[in-house]
């Protein structure tokens, strides 16, 4: 049996389709991973890298010259080798069928200076500085001139699109707002009351909850594109990263850690993306985290419909990551 399921508050459709929802079981091999001696993002390979556009050392920020230099830092951000887009290019003209030069800011935030190191293993300390740093870097390319939208992401595992496999984020800063984000302002601006506030408040006391501490609450959302996709939202309608305290910035690290860790347990060979999405300057934007494993890749009827067909209901995630079954 399967079910055509609406998105919350978006005209958006998946389908639940649970007849092969068993829980995953590939045994769990290690992926052939680069040797750490190899490893640009390591401890050590400093001058391997682009010179650094700031690190973070001792619960200090260096932002300053001769960064490249700098050891023995507990985050390291550095410019995408790769870029995306560049800061050399000015003015975009985004009107149609102009060529407009890559105008943009891409970085690399290398969470860890240990090879070894996993999201979900992280101390209270390093995830508080990971957020912090998270928080750091995207007002920094938020004051750019030109900039509208930063986008704050994480690929882990190859199938996720992570090309090294030492732990690290990413931002890319763009001169436009995303579509899927402006389309979701004009339903939300419309609305009396936020979207999200609704969900956090109706979920909260659901079974698809995955787990809720001070400041946030991580479900298994009821529209779920892919297995086992996370939402984590905070409680308190906050629209920005900029917004949140060190208090809500520990107890959004605690809620990723949390997620991740029970991903970590449930999917063999977890690979998985999660984005940031927030609107610095719309009050009525709900901030919210969404992370997806990657189990599967879309294929032609996700590419002509934009129809998921999620194998995993995320009822019965939910019992698999909370081990209930
Ligand atoms: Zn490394
Ligand atoms: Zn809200």
């Amino acid at each position: 049996m399967s079910e055509i399921r609406k998105h919350y508050f978006l005209e958006e459709h998946c389908i639940i389709a649970s007849g092969r929802s068993k829980r995953p079981s590939a045994p769990k091999v290690c992926e052939s991973e680069e040797a750490s001696s190899d490893c640009v993002f390591c401890a050590g390979s400093e001058d391997r890298t682009p010179p650094a556009t700031a690190v973070y050392k001792n619960g200090e920020i260096l932002q300053d010259s001769d960064k490249q230099n700098v050891k023995d830092w507990n985050i390291r951000c550095i410019p995408n080798l790769f870029p995306a887009l560049s800061p050399d290019a000015k003015d975009p003209d985004l009107s149609d069928f102009t060529v407009s030069k890559g105008y943009g800011f891409h970085e690399v935030i290398i969470e860890n200076p240990s090879h070894d190191n996993r999201i979900h293993l992280s101390s209270d300390e390093e995830i508080l500085l990971l957020m912090q740093a998270y928080q750091d870097r995207v007002k920094y390319y938020q004051a750019k001139d030109g900039i509208k939208y930063v986008s704050l992401f994480k690929n882990w595992g190859k199938k996720a699109g992570a090309s090294l496999p030492h732990t690290h984020s990413q931002l890319i800063a763009v001169p436009l707002m995303p579509s899927c984000l402006s389309k979701e302002m004009d339903v939300i601006k419309k609305r009396d009351i936020c979207p999200y506030c609704d969900i956090v408040k109706k979920e909260r006391g659901m079974e698809r909850l995955i787990y809720e501490n001070e400041y946030f609450i991580a479900i298994a959302p009821y529209f779920s594109m892919v297995p086992y996709e996370i939402l984590i939202l905070p409680i308190k309608h906050i629209n920005h990263l900029s917004a949140l305290t060190d208090e809500m910035l520990l107890s959004l690290g605690d809620c990723i850690r949390y997620s991740v860790s029970r991903l970590d347990e449930t999917i063999p060979e977890l690979t998985y993306n999660y984005m940031f999405f927030q609107l610095e300057h719309e009050e009525e934007y709900h901030f919210n985290v969404r992370i997806k494993p990657v189990t599967s890749i879309a294929a032609g009827f996700e590419k002509n419909t934009g129809i998921y067909i999620n194998t995993m209901p995320p009822e019965i995630a939910v019992d698999h990551l909370l081990n209930r079954d």
